[in-house]
């Protein structure tokens, strides 16, 4: 398949916390693409309290995914704002009927899929420690507080987020796993799925750029 990096779409899946958005963020910094996330979307609409913001927050609060003729609509919408320039969605779609309406619309070229074992994620997750006034995050072994359990700032105790529980992570994986894997299918079945596996950004990083880069340098 020939790919027109000039105005490449493009899909990124991965697990929470599998480093989706490091990698992310590295891809439309290096090929200087547009970041489309939903998620990023939703909350600023909810953020400025606009009618649809005031309509989603609750999803967003509760963890449910938003009606997917809603999201449809939004994100096709939000597409279209970027139609002349390369894309790198992330976060939609979620369901298959996401995908289909998307795919009826504005078809992606490529989508990459992060694959990061779950151990590995969870035992990242759970070295993770934070400060919630300041929302720093420390990782032990990585980026280990100079005092265990205590803010390298102001010396304030560290907790853990109960979502960040091994049990926790352990079930968003499941399930998103579970609502994930038809996504993958769909994408799969149009040979336009390439997997990226590796145990931290910095392993899976290369294999990207080893994939991206003689796509854009065909520009
Ligand atoms: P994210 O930042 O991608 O984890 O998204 C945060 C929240 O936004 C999700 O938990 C959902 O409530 C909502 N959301 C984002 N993308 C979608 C989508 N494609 N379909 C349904 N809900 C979504």
């Amino acid at each position: 398949m020939i790919l027109k990096a000039k105005l490449l779409k493009a899909l990124i899946l991965g697990a929470p916390a599998s480093g989706k958005g490091t990698i992310s963020s590295r891809i439309v910094k290096k090929y200087n693409i547009a970041h489309v996330s939903s998620g990023d979307k939703l909350r600023e609409h909810i953020e400025h309290q606009t009618d649809l913001g005031k309509e989603v927050k609750k999803y967003l609060n509760e963890g449910k995914l938003v009606p997917d003729d809603l999201i449809i609509k939004f994100m096709i919408t939000e597409l279209k704002k970027v139609d002349n320039k390369p894309w790198l969605l992330d976060g939609f779609p979620r369901t298959v009927a996401q995908a289909n309406a998307l795919w009826k619309t504005q078809p992606v070229d490529v989508v990459l899929n992060l694959v990061v074992p779950f151990d590995v994620i969870i035992d990242r997750v759970k070295n993770r420690w934070v400060h919630l006034p300041s929302g720093r995050v420390y990782n032990i072994g990585f980026n280990t507080p100079k005092h265990p359990g205590k803010d390298d700032i102001t010396n304030e105790d560290l907790v853990q987020r109960p979502d960040d529980r091994p049990e926790a992570v352990s079930q968003r994986l499941q399930i998103y796993d579970g609502i994930t894997r038809p996504v993958i299918d769909f994408y799969k079945e149009k040979g336009i799925l390439e997997e990226f596996e590796g145990r931290t950004s910095d392993e899976i990083w290369p294999k990207v750029v080893a994939y991206l880069d003689p796509i854009f340098s065909k520009k």
